[in-house]
């Protein structure tokens, strides 16, 4: 039973006993990681508080077989997700980011450019940079590191380019734009503008360096931006993403 030590992000605490919680943690170099805290209800815990919601700590933890909890032996808090205590709407868009890496990565799966895009994502939001485009982008890095980016310039069937126009097919399942050929028959598609598709692509192309998106998204297209995601996180992980109501634009699409 090796030692591992890294920085993580907590995603979810669960109580498991009086004195001791289950704690899904985001680890920058382990992936997904579930492990059980003893002691961490205690007043005077182990952990002094680091096990809190958001937050970005240091943990050391025990690997246990790959159908046990591992077990949490330090976490040293380095930073609180502090809009938890400010603004509803930025509390929310944080409690999305931690949904987003629970849905999207496996347990034992390591994403270090999603860790620093994710802890890059909780301090904008900290820092009161914007809220619709922080997310986006967020999403968009997410959406690349797990290799589902969808097809917006080619046919995501037949790979053809598809020109920009008003509206364009776009298809959930299989994750991207369609051409006139390809269109006929497919199930799960919606019709996208193609200020949307820009938005995207725009976004898509930023990279994940950086706090701050440098993009903005027209408040006209917000809501159907947030429609077009929404749908495909819910085509994506089998289900609606509990916060993705919460983000604003049309809240049942
Ligand atoms: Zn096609």
């Amino acid at each position: 039973m090796a030692a591992e030590k890294t920085q993580a992000i907590v995603l979810k605490v669960v109580e498991f006993s009086e004195t001791s919680c289950v704690v899904t943690l985001f680890t920058e170099d382990f992936g997904k990681v579930g492990a059980l805290a003893k002691g961490a209800r205690r007043p005077k815990g182990p952990f002094e508080g680091a096990i809190d919601l958001l937050a970005f700590i240091r943990i050391v933890f025990l690997r246990k077989s790959s159908d046990s909890l591992d077990l949490l032996t330090e976490a040293k808090l380095e930073r609180r997700f502090r809009s938890a205590q400010r603004d509803l709407a930025r509390l929310h868009a944080g409690y999305y980011v931690a949904e987003l890496l629970t849905e999207l990565t496996e347990r034992g799966d390591p994403h270090p450019a999603l860790f620093q895009a994710a802890e890059g994502t909780l301090l904008a939001l900290d820092s009161g940079a914007p809220l619709a485009e922080t997310i986006v982008r967020f999403e968009t890095v997410a959406l690349r590191e797990v290799g589902h980016l969808p097809s917006l310039d080619a046919c995501v069937v037949c790979g053809r380019p598809v020109a920009g126009s008003r509206r364009v097919p776009f298809d959930m399942t299989a994750g991207g734009v369609l051409c006139e050929n390809c269109r006929p028959g497919r199930r799960g598609v919606v019709s996208v503008s193609g200020q949307v598709i820009d938005a995207l692509r725009a976004m898509g192309a930023e990279g994940s360096a950086g706090a701050s998106p440098s993009q903005s998204i027209a408040p006209a297209i917000h809501g159907e931006l947030r429609a077009v995601l929404n749908n495909y996180f819910a085509h994506l992980v089998g289900h609606r993403l509990r916060m993705s109501e919460s983000l604003g634009g049309p809240a049942n699409n």
